[in-house]
């Protein structure tokens, strides 16, 4: 029998570079660097999406968008997080809530994070107030505190639809 409920975890790094934007959690950042990768590389939304996946104990989001598949390039990453929600839903399950940590020195994360759990919640289809987004910095220590890269942590709970 399928348990009624699950966990998942995700991790995800990106590194700052000039000439890209910085997007998080699906919003535009204003800042002298941007995150660098294959897609928009939104780190926030690939950790989530991670999560998600692993609530299903399902292999991570480079399976199902290869960063070596030209059509993905530049992609909105949202569009990754949407697959990863319909992977839950259609396997009997439904999100209850969702916690993510962003890690970055710089840009300043804190007056953006309301907009990120508005668009966040509007990819799941979950309530703002299952979105729980927390910032800081990682205290000057290593690259992250070097302002090389932003990384995030998030986790999810998933429940089994058929008992609610
Ligand atoms: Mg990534």
């Amino acid at each position: 029998m399928l348990p009624p409920f699950r966990i998942g975890h995700g991790f995800d790094i990106h590194r700052l570079v000039e000439g890209r934007a910085c997007v998080l959690g699906g919003v535009t950042i204003p800042h002298s660097h941007g995150l660098d990768g294959h897609s928009d590389a939104d780190c926030l939304t690939h950790a989530l999406a991670d999560a998600l996946l692993g609530s299903m104990a399902l292999p991570d989001i480079g399976h199902a968008f290869p960063p070596s598949e030209p059509k993905w390039k530049g992609m909105d990453s949202q569009e990754i997080l949407r697959h990863a929600a319909h992977e839950v839903r259609s396997r009997g399950y439904d999100i209850a809530n969702v916690d993510i940590s962003i890690i970055a020195e710089a840009p300043k994360i804190a007056p953006h994070i309301s907009a990120m759990r508005t668009v966040l919640s509007n990819t799941l289809s979950i309530p703002p107030d299952c979105v729980g987004i927390k910032a800081t910095t990682n205290e000057k220590l290593g690259a992250i505190g070097n302002r090389e890269g932003i990384c995030a942590h998030a986790v999810c709970l998933v429940y089994r639809d058929d008992t609610v």
